[in-house]
């Protein structure tokens, strides 16, 4: 991932961000030696990541046209984070993860990644840029309260995409994720009842 490229994709002001940022500096480093892909995606406002975390290679960050150069960056702050660190398998394994431990980890995954977000946007607000309201919010309660004040703040807000909390969002995505393995197995024990009678 080079910085013309992001240029293109984001504009000359988030390239600029970034270099202000040590810690954003640090990710991209990073997310060049895995070949992260970076692309945008025109009209929205949001952003997400697809990574495989035994295999962090060529994962995939998307981030939304609309929105400042500010925002774009802090989004790609937050992504960052789930690609280089993050610990929750997207494709859990009824056997290896209960619903409840898929819930804890997606949650604690979730709010290390806004408090990754939130000293990108210390880093930047030191440099003198005006970060809104919303962001200095988080970072006086990662002050305050550290971990878990940023935890109950993940549990009560919103998930980005859809209007639903995060423990909605995850739990509903574990349970079409089970009942999709299920709908597999199923499948196979037929097939194999065909082979066996045939
Ligand atoms: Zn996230």
């Amino acid at each position: 991932m080079d910085r013309s490229l992001l240029e293109a994709r984001f504009g000359k002001k988030f390239v600029a961000l970034i270099d202000d940022s040590p810690l954003l500096q640090r990710d991209l480093r990073a997310l060049a030696r895995l070949k992260c892909r970076v692309r945008r995606w025109n009209g929205k406002h949001a952003a997400y990541s697809k990574t495989d975390i035994n295999d962090r290679r060529n994962a995939l960050i998307v981030i939304g046209s609309k929105g400042t150069p500010l925002d774009k960056v802090l989004q790609f702050a937050h992504e960052a984070y789930h690609v280089l660190k993050g610990f929750t398998p997207s494709y859990p394994d009824p056997k290896m993860m209960s619903r409840a431990q898929y819930l804890a980890s997606s949650i604690a995954e979730e709010t290390r990644a806004v408090m990754h977000e939130a000293r990108v946007a210390e880093e930047l607000y030191d440099k003198g840029y005006l970060v809104p309201a919303r962001h200095l919010r988080t970072l006086v309660e990662l002050h305050r309260g550290g971990y878990s004040a940023i935890k109950a703040e993940v549990e009560s807000s919103m998930a980005s995409i859809s209007n639903e909390s995060y423990r909605d969002t995850y739990g509903r995505y574990y349970d079409q994720h089970v009942a999709a393995l299920e709908r597999k197995r199923l499948h196979r024990l037929e097939a194999r009842k065909v082979v066996c009678s045939a």
